[in-house]
């Protein structure tokens, strides 16, 4: 087998590079090891006894992507993909009965703060205004390769990496940011943000809860974890989309796109080796043997698998393989499934009232300092945190698509788990994740209750089992962590920030590399984009 391109894993931004490279004119083949192509954005039957209920293997929220024009640009409507758009985004019950519901607008949002505070409403739509031009800034730089640090300093050099990456609609924000402010937002810790600015625990915990289950993978005690402040007001910009039919119907779509232009895509095809002759990429190795030629290699796995096993060992300096295998790669938390007989009625103290069955419930604790014990007490103990933050969503109420007549299925995101859990996994599988079961059903059925007696089939998958079906390192969800020193310019090292690797034709995607993890497709495309400047020479 030959061809122009091969594309190493059928994740959403493998696809993604395939369909606009494809859609330039190579002849373009994706090969993904498992049987259903999509990495952590799939819709799968993960219930053995629940034959017919579809669960999201991974990601539910589609937010990045709003922001992007690959679904415009290849048309992914036509091939079935519709996104429903979630109002209120996400409640917030607390353990008083009350209820903080996040909307799409940000005014009826703050709002909704008003009733917990006037002062944090207030401060609430200075901040996100703020926020909100920020962010606009920051997404100017993600739909191309990272300028580097020394480029962006100063407001002239920020002018020119927008000009650079042709996102000139963001100038306008990027020359009235306060960059003071901007920089220490981003280094310091979302909670230590959080009681500088705001005063009610509602308001203050309900805001985490989002950085924290929604916009990243790290504890939002963690220095750098301010970044999702700003990040978070894309919402209010993008709204809460999730695709009908599951989130694997993006990849569906991709995939059949991809064939629209001439592309090929192989399921159950694992690549075992990327093969390099004289400093240049030369095909992969199948797994069954088979040869595949191709001048241009795009690996959407991560990083450090592709660099340092991959490709044979000694390939690439010593120098690089340390700094490799440096990378911060942590876990950070796990699903909860279930197939229901009914959907559970949710209960909650003193007569309070949520908005609608639809929307996501983020249960978290009840104090930021509760929250923070929790992220230190689970790698004190090396379990799941005693009691889990969880964002529990029941996407049959939206989309009944998703199981048969009447019934229902849950999905349920927990954290906090010991930064390096699958070690554990390792060691004692079975103790880690009966224990994380329990604890996540005890809390569950605090605000479900009747949910013990209807529950057909459910299971819990730890970043263990994460790891071992999607092949993400850690079960980190973003293939690296999103710490400050792995972003932007950084990501995943200086050296490869541009998708380009040492050896010749061999090129990055994936969650790991700029901008980062999330239902984005914009590694895809930035790294499609990089391999078509470099072929125009
Ligand atoms: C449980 C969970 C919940 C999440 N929730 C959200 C959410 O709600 N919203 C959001 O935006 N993001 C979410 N994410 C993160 C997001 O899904 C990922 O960051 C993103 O999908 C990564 O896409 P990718 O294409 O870069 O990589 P991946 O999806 O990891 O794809 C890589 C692919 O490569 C394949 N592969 C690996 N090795 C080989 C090989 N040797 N040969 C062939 N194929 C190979 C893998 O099987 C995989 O299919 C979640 C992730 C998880 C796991």
């Amino acid at each position: 087998m030959s061809y122009d391109c091969v594309v190493v894993g059928g994740g959403h931004n493998g696809l993604v590079a395939a369909n606009y490279l494809a859609r330039a004119g190579l002849r373009v083949a994706v090969f993904e090891r498992r049987g259903v192509l999509g990495g952590c954005c799939t819709t799968e039957e993960l219930l053995p006894y629940a034959p017919g209920f579809k669960v999201n293997g991974g990601a539910i929220d589609h937010i990045l992507i709003q922001r992007t024009p690959i679904i415009r640009d290849l048309g992914l409507e036509r091939f079935g993909l519709k996104y429903v758009s979630l109002e209120p985004m996400f409640e917030v019950p607390f353990g008083d009965g009350r209820v903080l519901p996040f909307y799409g607008s940000l005014e009826k949002t703050v709002d909704e703060f008003a009733k917990f505070s006037h002062r944090d409403a207030q401060n609430y739509m200075r901040l996100a205004k703020e926020w909100l031009k920020q962010e606009s800034l920051l997404e100017a730089l993600m739909l191309d390769a990272p300028p580097k640090i020394s480029e962006l300093l100063g407001v002239k050099g920020i002018g020119r990496a927008l000009f650079r990456s042709s996102t000139l609609s963001a100038l306008p924000d990027a020359v009235s940011v306060d960059f003071n402010t901007m920089v220490r937002t981003i280094v310091i810790s979302a909670n230590q943000l959080l009681n500088e600015e705001f005063e009610d625990e509602h308001v203050k915990v309900g805001l985490s809860a989002i950085f924290s289950l929604i916009f990243s993978t790290m504890s939002p005690s963690l220095p750098s974890s301010g970044l999702m402040a700003i990040m978070h007001t894309m919402l209010y910009k993008t709204g809460l989309k999730r695709p009908l039919g599951g989130s694997g119907r993006l990849v569906e779509a991709l995939a059949a796109s991809l064939k629209s232009y001439g592309g090929e895509v192989y399921s159950g095809a694992e690549v075992r080796k990327i093969l390099v002759e004289g400093g240049s990429v030369a095909g992969v190795e199948l797994a069954d043997g088979r040869r595949v030629e191709a001048k241009i290699v795009v690996s959407n796995v991560d990083a450090q698998r592709t660099l340092t096993k991959l490709v044979e060992p000694g390939t690439i300096s010593d120098d690089l393989q340390r700094k490799l295998r440096s990378l911060r790669i942590t876990s950070y938390g796990m699903t909860f499934h279930a197939a229901l007989h009914t959907l559970p009625e949710m209960s909650l103290l003193n007569g309070g009232r949520i908005q609608s069955p639809t929307s996501g419930k983020l249960i978290a604790l009840d104090t930021l300092e509760n929250i923070e014990k929790a992220y230190h007490q689970a790698n004190s103990t090396r379990t799941l945190s005693a009691e889990p933050l969880l964002a529990v969503n029941f996407p049959t109420t939206y989309d009944p698509s998703l199981a048969p007549m009447d019934k229902h299925v849950l999905y349920c995101w927990a954290q906090f788990v010991p930064d390096d859990s699958p070690m554990i996994w390792e060691k004692d599988y079975h103790t880690f994740r009966e224990d994380a079961y329990r604890k996540i059903f005890e809390r569950l059925t605090k605000y479900w209750p009747s949910l013990q007696d209807l529950i057909i089939d459910s299971t819990v998958e730890t970043p263990g089992d994460l790891e071992q079906r999607i092949w993400i390192p850690r079960g980190n969800t973003q293939h690296i962590d999103p710490t400050l020193e792995q972003m932007y310019y950084y990501r995943p090292i200086p050296e490869l920030s541009h998708y380009r690797t040492p050896i010749r034709g061999l090129y990055l995607t994936g969650a790991g590399t700029h901008p980062g993890g999330g239902i984005s497709g914009m590694p895809g495309y930035n790294a499609a984009k990089t391999i078509l400047k470099d072929l125009r020479g």
